[in-house]
């Protein structure tokens, strides 16, 4: 059943299961972050039957670098970018609005070279590098 695909394949998603397609299309129309929990409660009547169904399936859209964890949240997003496969070692940013909720999601080539160079000078290997901005958004601000 897990390898059952989608009849109709969204173009961002080739491949996904069922419940990996839910769970992304879910993610993609919300602005905010959605806890695991939240997206349970939501998909609840499309045959999500408990939290484990909703882990695993965000667990393989993260590996696709389809979706991000937000650490200080606990909660998850689509990614907003075209190129965040987990393979690419980018540190991504978030910046996450304490009023609104939004978050948006940037890489900056300059930071990149930065934590290249770091990592040199303390011999360290990154695997992941994920930092998040927390503030108020230009829409809040004004
Ligand atoms: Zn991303
Ligand atoms: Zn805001």
């Amino acid at each position: 059943m897990n390898q059952l695909r989608m009849s109709k394949k969204s173009k961002q998603s080739p491949g996904l299961t069922n419940k990996q397609a839910l769970v992304m299309n879910l993610l993609g129309k919300t602005k905010g972050p959605l806890s695991a929990y939240a997206i349970l409660d939501q998909l609840h009547d499309s045959g999500f039957r408990g939290p484990v169904q909703v882990y695993r399936a965000l667990e393989k859209l993260m590996e696709l670098g389809l979706v991000h964890r937000l650490e200080s949240l606990n909660a998850f997003v689509a990614c907003q970018q075209r190129t965040c496969d987990h393979q690419s070692k980018k540190t991504i940013i978030f910046t996450i609005c304490e009023i609104c909720g939004s978050v948006q999601e940037f890489v900056n080539t300059g930071l990149e070279h930065l934590v290249r160079s770091l990592e040199k000078d303390i011999d360290f290997l990154t695997n992941r590098s994920v930092i998040e901005l927390k503030g108020i958004c230009s829409t809040c601000k004004d």
